[in-house]
């Protein structure tokens, strides 16, 4: 049997794929170490549980809102700051392009929740896959993913029975900055941690100013955050009526709440983040290629340059 990528030559491939990426909007792709994903992911949620032939995981990372959004209420924030749908539809793009380009069977990975995991638990962490394809490194700011030049990302995921050859980790994490290492010397938190509304954020920076330990309270941040979510919000106050009937209770029974998260995966407005925690992460807002108008500065400064 000929193997489905025969013939075809994996650096050239490789490049095609991230110039594809590139071209509608990645700021940044890697391929994941697929070893390492099916060592470190739970059963049940490695690349193979999805795609018994996978060889390849190509993660790829789109930039967050614009810099004006960071002034927006936290309410309306998930409506107008969230950049997650275009690498969605990227991802999916990039799936059809390896297929129809080399011939070889690819998939877009939902960013869905799994229907038998409960109403937090996703199909595959598409995190994981970020970190390992070296994208993304984990942040004292619940693990949020941050990356030195683009701060905070959002990202999406391919899988591929062509193989590609893997990306190492980041060798350094961003976070924490030297300016949050600072604050945290002198009042034991860091910005994110001093700011977070749910207080869900904790941990320790060592001697050398690295992240030791990282505590997220993921309960509080869902129990604060789902205050902005759209249509569970809606339920919930639908169903706060005098006479509730048991089946609009059962609406928000917490396991069926799954099906709003599941609905509105890629929808970019039913799901709810508060933002605070990246608001005043330097790294989010900060990075050299952060935002627009830090990634098109040297572009608007040669125009003018020229001008005159
Ligand atoms: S999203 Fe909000 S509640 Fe959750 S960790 Fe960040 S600041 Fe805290
Ligand atoms: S504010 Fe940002 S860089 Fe600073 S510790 Fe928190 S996540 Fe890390």
């Amino acid at each position: 049997m000929t193997k489905v990528s025969e013939g075809i030559d994996p650096a050239a491939a490789k490049k095609a794929i991230f110039e594809y990426c590139r071209k509608r909007g990645a700021l940044a792709a890697g391929v994941a170490d697929l070893a390492a994903l099916e060592r470190i992911a739970p059963a049940g949620h490695r690349p193979s549980d999805l795609m018994p032939r996978v060889k390849s995981v190509i993660s790829v990372g789109v930039g967050g809102q614009t810099r004006g959004t960071w002034q927006m209420p936290a309410k309306a924030m998930a409506y107008s700051g969230s950049t997650e749908v275009r690498a969605y539809k990227l991802a999916y793009g990039c799936a059809f392009f390896i297929e129809q380009k080399f011939g070889v069977p690819s998939i877009y990975v939902p960013p869905d929740i799994d229907p038998e995991g409960g109403p937090r638990v996703p199909f595959q962490s598409l995190k994981l896959h970020a970190e390992v394809a070296g994208i993304g490194a984990r942040s004292l700011a619940g693990d949020i993913l941050l990356h030195p030049e683009f701060g905070f990302m959002y990202y999406a995921s391919v899988f591929t029975e062509l193989e590609l050859a893997p990306d190492a980790p980041m060798a350094e994490n961003p976070c924490p900055a030297p300016s949050c290492v600072a604050l945290y010397r002198s009042i034991g938190r860091t910005p994110c941690m001093k700011f977070c509304p749910a207080q869900c954020l904790s941990g320790e920076i060592d001697g050398e100013g690295r992240q030791k330990t990282m505590r997220y309270d993921m309960a509080k941040c869902a129990e604060f955050t789902q205050e902005y979510e759209a249509v569970p919000k809606i339920l919930a106050e639908a169903v706060r009526d005098e006479v509730r009937s048991s089946g609009a209770q059962g609406l928000l029974d917490p396991d069926r709440k799954m099906l709003w998260y599941k609905v509105s995966a890629g929808s970019g407005a039913w799901f709810a983040q508060c933002f605070e925690c990246m608001r005043v992460c330097p790294i989010a807002t900060r990075a050299p290629e952060a935002d627009p108008i830090r990634r098109t500065e040297a572009a608007r400064r040669s125009a003018t340059d020229k001008g005159g």
